[in-house]
């Protein structure tokens, strides 16, 4: 079996660009933002550079390419003003995503910034039931798991699961599993047996068939302690062992992974997917 892994690269110069960039990077399997993912606008994406792309990735053989939201977009916010701009950003991405034929939009859920997680769940699967009525393409939007920080929405299995229900666990819907996020919210994916504990949770409340992407990151902060901060594959917390597991998994080993890894002194993003395929048994 062929292991998928790759990063997540820049658009910069075009969205064609940044197939070549992956393949440099040796990636079978990409991450973008299609835009810029700190403002609240984007640049129409023209006829010309949606074709340049596709035949990029068609020419490349690279699958699957996988989008990522901007961050401010926040659909358990209990500010009306905010809501209502998530909602659009989350309409014009799925858009974005069917012109570039990318199949998977991630997203990180929001923070109901106090007002109850009851509250925040409802106003995400909300969002996401009101997108996917507006725009019917064939783009499936993944729901990531976050580091469970204060307020925050997705940190457990049992958010997304909720969400999930609340949107009638649509086929249009999904997850994406990041290791980081997971690990920082307590689920202690490192040993053996808390990757077990952990798969059976996800199966219980979310059902591993909708995992279709995973963010494969290691990180800096201990176990629990809600810190969102990457490391390089097996150098930080979850570790070559514990990395090594995730990545060779029945359950996990055929999905695509994504690494968003920091590039510093230590290594890039070249020796980081070297790295996982080296950890690869298959
Ligand atoms: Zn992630
Ligand atoms: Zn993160």
């Amino acid at each position: 079996m062929v292991l998928r892994v790759g990063c997540h690269v820049s658009i910069a110069g075009g969205h064609d660009r940044a197939v070549g960039r992956a393949e440099d990077i040796g990636c079978n399997t990409f991450q973008i933002f299609t835009g810029n993912p700190r403002g609240w606008s984007a640049k129409d994406i023209d006829d010309k550079s949606a074709q340049n792309f596709i035949s990029e990735v068609d020419r490349s053989k690279i699958s699957p390419v996988v989008a990522h939201m901007p961050y401010l977009p926040n659909f358990a916010t209990p500010r009306p003003e905010v809501y209502e701009k998530s909602c659009a950003v989350l309409l014009r991405e799925i858009r974005r995503c069917g012109i570039l034929k990318i199949p998977y939009l991630v997203t990180h859920l929001g923070s109901h910034l106090g007002d109850g997680r009851e509250a925040g769940v409802k106003r995400t699967a909300d969002a996401i039931s009101e997108a996917l009525d507006s725009e019917k393409n064939d783009v499936m939007i993944l729901l990531e798991n976050t580091s469970g920080t204060k307020n925050s929405i997705g940190g457990t299995f049992e958010d997304i699961g909720e969400i999930l229900d609340a949107i009638g666990r649509n086929k249009r819907v999904g997850t994406c599993f990041d290791t980081c996020h997971a690990f920082a919210a307590g689920y202690d994916i490192s040993t053996e047996s808390g990757l077990i504990d952990t798969l059976s949770d996800y199966e219980r409340l979310i059902n591993l068939k909708n995992l279709k992407v995973i963010h494969l990151n290691d990180t800096k902060g201990e176990c629990g302690r809600r810190l969102d901060r990457h490391e390089h594959i097996g150098l930080g917390k979850i570790g070559d062992f514990g990395i090594k597991r995730i990545v060779n998994h029945p359950k996990l080993s055929s999905l695509p992974f994504i690494l968003e890894t920091p590039v510093d002194e230590r290594r890039g993003d070249k020796e980081n997917v070297a790295h996982v395929r080296e950890l690869f048994e298959g």
